[in-house]
């Protein structure tokens, strides 16, 4: 049998090679801490859960779901981006929801881009982005992303040929790996260059609930002129411990989100109702789960950066996100680095240089182990330098 080209060109999948090495050590029986993956450790707030266990018990939500997400759900989201952001959405043609983001994320490939075209993608980022578009036999233009901009991608060092062709941009702050946040005159920018050059801007908001010092995140849709133009991706998977739930949504641009829908329509059936009723009770209900989370975060990044600084390495410490972003040694790689950690300390960092070009000299440490496994972690790594 003959599989499809553009499965040829898949890199293999960033975490599940790091996964295979950690079951290796783990099975000759050595302790190994991941500080790799970015996945909660506390479990889901118990209001959610409780939300939860009553909606299963309901008949009605036995059945097949609505392809867009019930429109209790999708009332809920528009309400939080009405109460959050002063952003009011119409449930109905702006709110879509979602099998997680990662789904939406990679289904807007289809329902944008055809082979051959574009997608312009951080050249540090999320996998997917240019993933989902190889998936269509498309192309991935990386921007530039450099430590003394702020990690902020320069799309405007695109160059013509490839923005004739280009259909999507991706972004997405406060960002996976780099922890940077971005200012909104460069939203505004992103915003503008797009309506200039007819591209979709998809912005992936997954940390926007996970900040730190005081700072808040915007959602793009707060910004002029951001609904001709833009897509936004929220995700309930780390605001609330809900990474195994599965599920997100996505809002923004009527026209956008109608188009995503139609991939879903063909594609999925929709994400489990009593899932859905779960996440509603999340969104407009109490928040505080999420401000003690940020302070536990908050904790662990202070931690973090202050060994690595105490042993040489250079990071600076992120204002939002669940990671850590650091640069390694003169002389190591990315990988080189990582894999000594691995060796010598048995703990797992991700290499900076998976997420993509300029991910080269860099580290990524997650905050998602416990604490005392951290404090243990930093101890190893201190010794193993
Ligand atoms: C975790 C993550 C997501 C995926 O979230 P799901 O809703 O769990 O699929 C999307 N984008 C980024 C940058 C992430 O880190």
């Amino acid at each position: 049998m003959r599989t499809a080209a553009c499965l040829d060109e898949m890199a293999p999948y960033l975490f599940a090679q790091i996964d295979a090495k950690r079951d290796a050590l783990r099975a000759q029986g050595i302790d190994v801490i991941s500080l790799g993956i970015g996945d909660p450790d506390l479990p889901t707030p118990p209001h959610i859960v409780d939300a939860m266990a009553e909606a299963i018990r309901k008949p009605a939500n036995h059945q097949y779901p609505d392809y867009a997400g019930s429109p209790a759900f999708r009332r809920a989201c528009a309400a939080y981006m009405a109460d959050r952001f002063g952003v009011e959405l119409d449930p109905d043609a702006e709110v879509l929801a979602l099998i997680g983001s990662k789904e939406g994320i990679a289904h807007l490939h289809t329902a944008f881009v055809d082979p051959g075209d574009y997608v312009l993608a951080p050249s540090i980022g999320y996998p997917v982005y240019s993933g989902g578009a190889t998936l269509q036999s498309a192309r991935t233009w990386f921007m530039p992303m450099r430590a003394e901009d702020g990690f902020l991608a320069d799309f405007e060092a695109t160059p013509p040929e490839v923005l004739e062709r280009a259909k999507i941009l991706f972004l997405g702050y406060p960002n996976n790996p780099t922890g940077a946040c971005a200012p909104v005159e460069y939203l505004d920018r992103a915003i503008a260059f797009c309506l200039e050059h007819d591209l979709l801007l998809a912005y992936d908001n997954a940390y926007v609930d996970i900040c730190f010092d005081g700072y808040r995140a915007p959602s793009i849709l707060e910004r002029p002129r951001a609904r001709e133009c833009c897509i936004e991706f929220f995700s309930l998977s780390k605001s609330y411990n809900m990474t195994g739930w599965r599920i997100a949504f996505a809002c923004g641009n009527a026209q956008a989100v109608a188009a995503l829908g139609t991939v879903k329509n063909n594609l999925d059936s929709g994400q489990f109702t009593a899932i859905q009723e779960a996440a509603a009770v999340a969104l407009t209900g109490p928040q505080d789960c999420v401000d003690e989370m940020c302070a536990l975060y908050q904790r662990r990044r202070d931690l973090v950066v202050d060994a690595l600084r105490a042993i040489g390495l250079e990071c600076e410490a992120p204002r939002a996100t669940i990671y850590v972003w650091a640069r390694v040694p003169d002389g190591d790689t990315s990988a080189s680095f990582a894999e000594r950690l691995l060796e010598r300390a048995h703990v797992i960092v991700t290499p900076g240089s998976g997420y993509g070009p300029d991910g080269e000299g860099y580290v990524r440490i997650s905050l998602t182990t416990p604490d005392e496994r951290l404090v243990e972690a930093v101890r190893r790594i201190k010794e193993a330098m």
